[in-house]
């Protein structure tokens, strides 16, 4: 790995059951993958828009390397932000993932092909 090059985390968010009952849609099992910048839905490809509301804040941040004592590091279930519903995401690190400065800033003087334009890659 260069000196320009850093690692991301692939994460897994999917859905476990909680105390209550489960009143939104999210069924236990239900997940999506992070990679990179992109959130990956599988088929069938639809998730709560307030469920992923409250999870999309600390994707960022369970993505990056953490201190082992930091909670972001040992804490992994996020209820689901419906105060009737029992729901819980639990947030896996599933690999890491490298990547360029250059394929990801958008800064001018440092910007280089984005990765997604790479040959082989797509932005899908
Ligand atoms: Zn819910």
């Amino acid at each position: 790995m260069s000196d320009k090059d850093f690692e991301l985390f692939d994460l897994r968010v999917e859905t476990i059951a909680g105390p209550g009952p489960m009143v939104c849609n999210h069924p236990v099992g239900s997940y999506f993958l992070v990679q990179g910048e992109n959130l990956i839905f599988p088929e069938p490809h639809h998730f709560p828009l307030y469920a992923l509301a409250a999870i999309l804040p600390l994707l960022p941040a369970k993505q990056r390397p953490t201190d082992p004592d930091d909670w972001m590091s040992t804490d992994a279930e996020i209820a689901c932000p419906d105060p009737h519903c029992g729901g819980r995401f639990r947030i896996t690190r599933t690999g890491k993932r490298r990547f360029s400065h250059a394929e990801t800033t958008g800064l001018p003087d440092a910007r280089g092909t984005p990765y997604w334009q790479k040959d082989g890659q797509s932005g899908d």
